[in-house]
């Protein structure tokens, strides 16, 4: 069974071909400057298969972008697979599910209008998502297609940890709670965490830590999300590469009053001048500010260790929301690869039972146990693979 995976974004799009049963990537790739000139990038995992890097594709809408990738999956030459017969589904990544969704779904026309009705609360991204679906319903006619969200996994919060202490009617006139994102990943390496410690979903009390660009900790309590750092936006919770995370909302008032910032101008240092970034004047980029960081560069410390510190604090405070914590797992960019971070973040755990293996945090990118064996609760280094996850639950839902 091949998944044609699609993460479409308003000029991009993102694209894997997998086997989600025996999890073999068969081609992936990317048709950027969508509705521009068209850059097309197609890299078959198969080999003496030929790398196409960012050329030259007329791709005036998405469906000419889609159109690009079955071409290129099936050429004769270079192609992974012989015919588009051999494409037995679609899974669409789709950002925002809110209430309505809490599982992926095959796409019908009813699905389509509730991800409409979502659109208030993610307008830049489900009106993209929407746009590589009706794409490739265009061009692959007959196909089944599922929508998978980040959302999604969330929803099994209860009322005490997605509401907000705000009056209740925006909460039931506007929709305005904690959401949730990375719900794909959380679910993966969830689901990998149970296989590695050879347990039931259900037996365990999991901490998941994504922490890339992007950061989110997920408690899972019995293989349910029970709380969650990001909220209502991705830009709650963890400080991130450039995102603020949680902080006092009073501080708005106060640096759009001195520097008579519109409330677009404030969001937009939050979400892309803020964060690790920001406090360091460095980069985003964790490499980086570790580099800065041999080299002297006090803020670039500053920020590697107030981003663990803020990770080790959800740590904690999910340990005491579900009772107790049996793995505490690494996932994403800076969870896979950055060991100091890892090392920062489970330092000062012992006392919960946390004890990190020195050797064993030396990996980076590989599922690992990094604790010791006689750690009580167990630390897990767990590579993320969202595509892989969005192709189990097509071809799930696709088998019935
Ligand atoms: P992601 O959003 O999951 O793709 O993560 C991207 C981030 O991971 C980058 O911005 C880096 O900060 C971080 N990252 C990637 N590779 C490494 C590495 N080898 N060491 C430390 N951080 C890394």
């Amino acid at each position: 069974m091949n998944i044609l995976v699609i993460n479409a974004g308003s000029s991009s799009l993102k694209y894997q071909l997998l086997n989600p049963e025996t999890g073999d990537l068969l081609a992936k790739g990317l048709c950027e400057r969508i509705g521009i000139d068209g850059k097309f990038t197609y890299k078959p995992q198969v080999e003496g298969k030929k790398v196409l890097d960012a050329i030259d594709v007329a791709m005036p809408t998405h469906s000419e972008a889609i159109q690009a990738v079955l071409d290129a999956l099936v050429d004769a030459e270079n192609g992974v697979i012989g015919s588009m017969k051999e494409i037995d589904a679609v899974g669409h990544r789709v950002v925002h599910g809110g209430e309505a969704f809490n599982k992926s779904v095959l796409i019908t026309d009813e699905v389509m209008k509730a991800i409409e009705d979502c659109i208030p609360l993610a307008p830049l991204h489900n009106p993209a998502n929407l746009t590589g679906i009706r794409a490739c319903q265009k061009v692959m006619p007959g196909v089944p297609m599922v929508a998978v969200f980040d959302t999604a996994f969330h929803q099994t919060m209860p009322a005490k940890a997605y509401m907000y202490a705000l009056p209740y009617e925006y909460y039931e006139n506007d929709k305005v709670r904690r959401y949730g994102f990375h719900g794909t990943s959380h679910k993966y390496v969830a689901g990998r965490a149970a296989a590695m410690l050879g347990k039931k979903p259900e037996e365990l009390k999991l901490i998941s830590c994504h922490l890339g660009n992007g950061s989110s900790v997920t408690a899972v309590d019995g293989g349910k999300s029970v709380d969650t750092s990001m909220g209502f936006t991705p830009l709650a919770g963890l400080p991130m590469g450039t995102r603020a995370g949680d902080l006092d909302a009073g501080i708005l008032q106060y640096v759009m009053n001195k520097y008579g910032l519109s409330i677009d101008e404030m969001l937009n240092v939050l979400n892309k001048k803020s964060g690790v970034e920001g406090l360091s004047g460095v980069s985003s980029d964790f490499r980086d500010l570790e580099n800065a960081a041999a080299e002297g560069n006090e803020k670039a410390s500053l920020s590697r260790e107030k981003f663990a510190y803020e990770v080790k604090k959800y740590v904690g405070a999910y340990a005491a929301a579900m009772g107790g914590v049996d793995a505490i797992i690494f996932t994403a960019g800076v969870g896979e690869n950055d060991k100091a971070i890892r090392a920062m973040v489970c330092k000062g755990l012992e006392y919960m039972g946390v004890k990190l293996d020195d050797e064993a945090n030396s990996v980076r990118g590989k599922e690992t146990v990094i604790s010791t064996a006689d750690s009580k609760v167990k630390v897990l280094l767990i590579p993320t693979n969202e595509e892989l996850m969005i192709a189990m639950d097509t071809a799930s839902i696709v088998k019935g």
